[in-house]
């Protein structure tokens, strides 16, 4: 098709499609259901598609498109709607009702791709980016794809050497007692250093370094430098508060693998802190995939001593199962409701009664946010346990936090 689309000097394109949430599919209503759903939507497919075009499966819940002879350019686009939209119809099979969706990549051949091989990868790409900006969409494979894969090429290459040249710090954000205002907890940060582009937050490179599988090795190393650092400020400080707690952010990766417990263990030994001093925070998402697994290891290390806080509480997949299941210790109000603090009825409400339920739970209420003194009053005066936020600090180097506080 290549070769003739050359030789003719017409258009090909390429779908590349990728049911959305197959996995669940076949998980919940088996693999019988799951393979019947692939027929479906085979058929549909081919019912939207010209007779001169190509629908393959490649494999799993992947499909290929091969369009070959477009006149028109809004051809392409109008082809990947219909595809996405036959597919959006209710599927019956057997007693269960679906309702899938699809991500869709597209690359036309000459505008980015010259030859078979790219044109695939790129469509591949394309529907990677449908599916990492939310799913149920076509994106077409552009300049502004090409230079986000190679800004991520690069970060990866860089990310690799940053835990080898000791590129990664750890910065520390004070949590307050909202009653009398002393630092109770410690919040651990993660930055890197770039040599190029100066310091770099999470956001930078957390997800790439989650896909990667490079977040276990960062994510240790982040364990055992917090855990030393409050243990060095245990022992040197005079009027050292033992009862500080380090909270130490997890990743859900950290929690699907199975090296977690020696992690945890080896930074605890490794200073000489008490587990009682570390606090690991989790977000829900950690436990939405496997969660039996992910419940197994968080409960062996709350029987360590370690305590567990639940964070971005209530914009998640909030489900109260998992606090049933769970022995959280605390839960942090997300920085969305406090940084709206004010500004309605509906959201001061909510928050009141996000802290009286967590407060009814017996779990320390943390605020997470907390930029200005009326919400700082606020979260006080509704039953919030501690504070965190930028009215009181911004996360900093281990030096400048020793200064601020514990001198
Ligand atoms: P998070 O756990 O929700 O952390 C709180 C974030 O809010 C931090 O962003 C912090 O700097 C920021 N923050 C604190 N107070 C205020 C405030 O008053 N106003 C505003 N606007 N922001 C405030 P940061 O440091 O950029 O971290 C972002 C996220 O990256 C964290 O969200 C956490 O989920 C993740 N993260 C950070 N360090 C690590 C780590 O070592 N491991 C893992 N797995 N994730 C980490
Ligand atoms: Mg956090």
């Amino acid at each position: 098709a290549v070769a003739r689309a050359q030789r003719h000097k017409t258009k090909l394109a390429i779908l590349f499609l990728d049911l959305d949430k197959f996995k669940e599919v076949n998980d919940t209503l088996g693999h019988h259901v799951g393979d019947d759903l692939l027929k479906i939507v085979a058929q549909r497919l081919s019912s939207v598609v010209r007779d001169s075009d190509l629908v393959a499966r490649l494999g799993g819940d992947e499909f290929v498109v091969l369009v070959p002879d477009m006149v028109r350019d809004d051809q392409i686009n109008l082809l990947a709607e219909r595809a996405l939209k036959s597919l959006q119809l209710p599927m019956i099979i057997g007693t269960s009702e679906l309702v899938m969706s699809a991500s869709i990549g597209v690359a036309v051949l000459g505008s980015c791709a010259e030859n078979s091989t790219d044109l695939m990868k790129y469509a591949d790409i394309a529907m990677y980016q449908a599916k990492q900006e939310g799913r149920n969409q076509i994106r077409f494979y552009s300049d502004g794809i090409h230079q986000a894969v190679q800004a991520r090429a690069t970060i990866e290459y860089d990310l690799r050497q940053a835990l080898e040249q000791g590129q990664l710090r750890v910065y520390y954000q004070a949590q307050m007692t909202a009653d009398s205002g002393v630092v109770k907890g410690i919040e651990a940060l993660l930055r890197w250093e770039h040599p190029e582009r100066g310091l770099l937050l999470p956001e930078e490179f957390l997800v790439t370094a989650e896909e990667m599988g490079l977040i276990v090795p960062i994510g240790d190393w982040v364990l055992r430098t917090a855990c030393l650092q409050l243990s060095q400020w245990q022992k040197r400080s005079e009027t050292a508060d033992l009862r500080l707690v380090i909270a130490v952010n997890l990743s859900a990766i950290q929690i699907r693998g199975d090296s977690l417990l020696q992690s945890v263990d080896d930074a605890l030994s490794q200073s000489q802190l008490p587990s009682s001093c570390l606090e690991l925070e989790i977000t829900e998402n950690a436990l939405i995939d496997d969660t039996e697994h992910a419940m197994y290891i968080l409960n062996r290390l709350v029987a360590r001593g370690v305590a567990l806080s639940l964070g971005d509480f209530g914009i998640g997949y909030s489900t109260l199962q998992h606090l049933k299941q769970l022995s959280i210790q605390a839960l942090k109000i997300d920085q969305e409701f406090v940084s709206a603090i004010g500004q309605g009825v509906q959201n001061d409400r909510l928050l009141s009664a996000m802290i009286c339920f967590a407060q009814t739970l017996k779990l320390t209420v943390i605020a997470e946010g907390v930029e200005t003194r009326e919400q700082a009053d606020f979260c006080r005066e509704h039953g919030c346990d501690l504070l965190q936020g930028f009215y009181y600090s911004k996360p900093v180097p281990a030096e400048e936090f020793e200064a601020q506080f514990l001198k």
